[in-house]
């Protein structure tokens, strides 16, 4: 079976970020801050809680240098910054208040790769310093990226609140054990558990609550029962991907997400949300393509199966809620008839998620008591639905994968009666910043998809419902300047 990985390689390798974040070692290492006021204190206390050999290079030196120069942490040389003091250093930080100084520290260090941060000016730095959260030996930082220092610190007091104080307490505990664990737990696979089961469950919580020593113990027992009590059974969760925005993901789904070992994705599942699911966990793309399948949906079951076999907990992550026009049953039902176990988490659907940001409520006690969800696609490639059924006054039509079908949809509702001039939507992308909502009628949709270029996964909604759109809107896309109000 041959798997197509091409898609996303090429999506991977889009360069979105500003910098790499690594963790440098400065140990016993010389570093040097040129500059001796405030900030250069605070950039000193830094460097020392890492360790640094830390040299300040300063004619003047603030009260906060001088009582660090007093306790013997840092030398100072006190004098003007001479380009020597670049020479064998690991790091430099420029932290003067002279601007051309600050360029000359940055522009010489540029010239020999001297790692160099120059205070408040992201355009002289080499490196940028992250706001932390410290639990050491576990570090988070946080960037920005310099775009706001504020909103970092945001981002790292909802950290501070999210991680427990005694984390570190937690990392050192693995430390001890790494070694033994590794001996006696040979597979990596099974390794895997063994620490989410002591990383994620009680022996963590003793941690937390300060009993290290019953950590221990326990950690030490559970080690003698060795691998064979956490055996790698494989579990399939089919996940609802929503329609797009990672923030219409359900928890439960981020959970799963970062706990699979392996992600099998389809086309509809957006890159955005692919980014939140395990980053060492491989992606198979199963993507489905009108009538261009890359996985017959028999491999993709069977392929499901088979890394489920393999022990791996296995990510089936579809577009939208897996349970509408998403073969969710019929790849369940391989799982089932298999033995396999699996979960289901359900996804907002792409027409709760389009007619939201849409603003287009699906029901509305003035203009529709019913909606109905259809596939404008069917599986033999026609479009041949119950138009009776469907060309009812106060109903909204919801159709998924319509777009070839449509002219045939319009003429067919238009022939059992519905009118002409019945509003009606097209929802390109929606819920992403490439959202575009066209408006028109029955008589009009085909020919806006025409003019305006319509491309999948679009969503069609009929009915007078559509009508509140002018109103209701709110969701401002990237694309919303291009997106035309066509009656
Ligand atoms: N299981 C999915 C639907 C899969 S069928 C769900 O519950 O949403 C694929 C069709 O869904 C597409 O052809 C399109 O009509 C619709 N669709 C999915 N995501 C969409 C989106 N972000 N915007 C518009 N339509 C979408």
């Amino acid at each position: 079976m041959s798997i197509n990985l091409q898609p996303f390689r090429k999506l991977q390798l889009v360069a979105y970020m500003d910098y790499l974040p690594v963790f440098l070692k400065i140990k016993n290492r010389p570093c040097l801050i040129v500059g001796g006021g405030e900030i250069a204190a605070r950039k000193a206390e830094l460097l020392l809680r890492a360790g640094a050999d830390l040299t300040v290079v300063a004619p003047e030196i603030g009260a906060d240098v001088a009582g660090l120069k007093k306790t013997g942490v840092i030398s100072h040389e006190q004098r003007e910054f001479s380009p020597q003091d670049l020479q064998a250093q690991t790091l430099v930080v420029a932290a003067t208040d002279d601007p051309a100084l600050n360029q000359q520290v940055s522009d010489l260090a540029r010239k020999i790769a001297l790692p160099v941060n120059v205070v408040d000016q992201p355009n002289l730095c080499s490196f940028i310093m992250p706001s932390i959260v410290d639990r050491s030996p576990v570090i988070v930082a946080v960037s920005t990226g310099g775009a706001s220092p504020v909103l970092a610190r945001l981002m790292r007091a909802r950290l501070e609140t999210l991680i427990p104080a005694s984390f570190g307490q937690l990392a050192l505990l693995a430390r001890e054990f790494r070694d033994q664990v590794k001996k006696r737990f040979k597979e990596s696979g099974r390794r895997r558990r063994f620490w989410e089961h002591v990383l994620d469950g009680p022996i963590a919580e003793m941690t937390f609550a300060g009993r290290t020593d019953a950590a221990r113990r326990e950690l030490r027992h559970e080690l003698g029962a060795g691998p064979d009590s956490f055996p790698l059974t494989g579990e399939v969760y089919l996940v609802g991907a929503g329609p797009g925005d990672p923030d219409l993901l359900t928890s439960r789904a981020l959970r799963l997400m970062q706990r699979a070992d392996v992600v099998v994705h389809d086309r509809l599942v957006s890159e955005a949300v692919l980014r939140l699911a395990r980053k060492d966990a491989p992606r198979i793309y199963a993507g489905k393509e009108r009538s261009r399948h890359m996985l017959p949906q028999e491999s993709i079951n069977q392929l499901l199966v088979r890394l489920a076999r393999e022990g791996k907990r296995v990510l089936r992550l579809k577009g939208g809620d897996p349970f509408i026009f998403g073969r969710g049953g019929e790849e369940i039902d391989t799982l089932a008839a298999e033995g396999i176990p699996f979960q289901i988490v359900p996804g907002i659907t792409a027409a709760s998620g389009c007619a939201a940001y849409a603003g287009i409520p699906l029901t509305h006690r003035d203009y529709a008591q019913s909606c109905v969800f259809v596939t404008g696609h069917l599986k033999d490639g026609s479009t041949d639905l119950d138009w009776d059924a469907l060309a009812k006054p106060q109903q909204t039509i919801v159709i998924y994968m319509g777009l070839i079908g449509l002219p045939v949809i319009c003429q067919q509702l238009i022939k059992r009666g519905l009118p002409e001039d019945l509003p009606a939507a097209l929802v390109e992308r929606g819920t992403t910043p490439n959202q575009r909502i066209f408006t028109g009628t029955l008589t009009s949709l085909p020919e806006i998809v025409d003019s305006a270029n319509v491309r999948a996964p679009t969503l069609t909604i009929i009915g007078e419902v559509v009508k509140l759109h002018g109103k209701l809107q709110w969701f401002e896309s990237h694309a919303a300047a291009a997106s035309k109000n066509i009656a």
